[in-house]
């Protein structure tokens, strides 16, 4: 099962646990040490790998199957690992509903295990306030299923389309958007079946440029039941693009291996949108997770939610961009929480969103900072949300505040066709 990573050396200089403060002269001994353990294991993953999991070896927990096959979803297994609170514990009991808790071995190892306020913990452990219901919210609140045009295949933009492939995340996150569907509640249905509607569809509508593959989370596919739907894709001639959007990078980093990257390629223009929350994610496995799929030449960007208590700082998110940069990752999308069912208590008030933007632009490296934007509730698709730089208009110039607070102004005659002169 792992023989596809035995012959398999990490990205060279990427291994380290830390890319951005390793120093250089460093880096062939930590290279050659992650080599010899095939995927890179943290000291944090190692310790609690000899801790909770006593009869796995390296080898099988840099196994993404052996991960899959060892998440952590029940409240037995729970209180084995985590201290949980009274709150978790309670909430973990009363249980139901189509979103599991499912947390990877490796995801857990990145989480405080005595502590329920830490950021990761709380996207992934259910506490009471899961079950409160607030106005707005709704169990479909981007409206997809009334865009869907064949069964899991949303059409909501002329020229391009979501193409959900698999009801199955290897975690699961709380505030999942689509957690009517994902999970095993089986009301939704992704059979190979229905993948062939959806590319006949797709066939059918030479508008569709750009193909979405999401779910659920296409990487926990097989490579060769994605490189069937990839292949079957680069067939249509007016397919131009395929995106992946995906948390495996950050939750199953040991999932890229490179006969997944080998696969991959064959299909470019291939690019990807990983889902990161915090700069705990940012562990010596990601790095060569990124690696691997940058080396691939895939063009790596990131989505981020919004979330009250975990990440609505602007320090959080600079060091979460700042390391995602520096893995070749560039901050693509902030969302502003979705208002599913149960998401009040990680859902941030907009103006925060906008402070947070206000925090970054000007404050560091442009490639940081991503696009925030709230998907309109109903099907209105993505709105971008950008603090107010205009201050005003005194005649023909545009009054404009920059991001210290100093004023300017710029030349924009309302009728441009006014008085001229010559230049020299
Ligand atoms: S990885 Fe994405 S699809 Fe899966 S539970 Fe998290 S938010 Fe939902």
């Amino acid at each position: 099962m792992i023989d596809d990573q035995a012959e398999e050396p990490p990205s060279s200089g990427h291994a380290a646990e830390n890319v951005i403060s390793l120093p250089l002269f460093h880096a062939p001994r930590v290279a050659s040490l992650a080599r010899a353990s095939r995927f890179p294991i943290s000291p944090q993953s190692q310790a609690f790998r000899r801790r909770y999991f006593t009869q796995t070896n390296s080898a099988e927990w840099s196994d993404w199957r052996w991960q899959l096959r060892h998440r952590i979803r029940d409240l037995r297994e729970l209180e084995r690992i985590f201290a949980l609170s009274q709150d978790e514990r309670a909430a973990i009991a009363r249980h139901e509903g189509p979103l599991p808790v499912s947390i990877t071995p490796y995801y857990a190892s990145r989480m405080n295990l005595g502590d329920a306020l830490n950021p990761l913990r709380r996207t992934h452990i259910p506490v009471g306030d899961e079950y409160l219901k607030t106005p707005g919210e709704a169990s479909d609140p981007l409206g997809e299923d009334g865009h869907t045009a064949v069964p899991g295949l949303v059409h909501r933009y002329p020229d391009r389309v979501l193409f959900l492939t698999s009801p199955f995340c290897s975690t699961y996150c709380r505030y999942c958007t689509r957690s009517r569907m994902v999970g095993e509640s089986g009301e939704y249905e992704f059979g190979t079946s229905q993948w062939e509607r959806a590319i006949a569809y797709i066939e059918a509508h030479p508008e569709i440029r750009d193909v979405l593959l999401s779910g659920g989370d296409p990487l926990t596919l097989s490579d060769d039941k994605l490189e069937w739907l990839l292949s079957r894709l680069r067939r249509i001639p007016h397919v131009e693009f395929i995106r992946i959007g995906t948390k495996v990078p950050a939750v199953l980093p040991m999932r890229i291996t490179r006969n997944l990257t080998r696969m991959l390629r064959r299909y470019h223009p291939l690019w990807m949108s990983i889902h990161f929350t915090h700069p705990d994610e940012l562990s010596p496995e990601v790095s060569e997770a990124c690696a691997r799929l940058a080396d691939a030449g895939i063009p790596l960007g990131s989505q981020t939610v919004l979330l009250k208590g975990i990440n609505d700082e602007v320090a959080t998110l600079k060091q979460l961009y700042h390391g995602l940069l520096m893995r070749r990752v560039r901050p693509y999308y902030l969302y502003q929480c979705d208002p599913i069912h149960g998401s009040a208590h990680f859902r941030t008030s907009v103006e925060r969103g906008l402070e947070i933007m206000r925090g970054l632009r000007g404050h560091t490296t442009g490639y940081a900072v991503p696009t925030y934007v709230i998907d309109a509730p109903g099907g209105g698709g993505k709105i971008p949300l950008l603090p107010e730089y205009r201050v005003g208009r005194e005649g023909d110039d545009l009054l404009l505040q920059n991001f210290e607070g100093n004023h300017y102004r710029y030349p924009d005659p309302q009728d441009p066709g006014g008085e001229a002169t010559p230049c020299a």
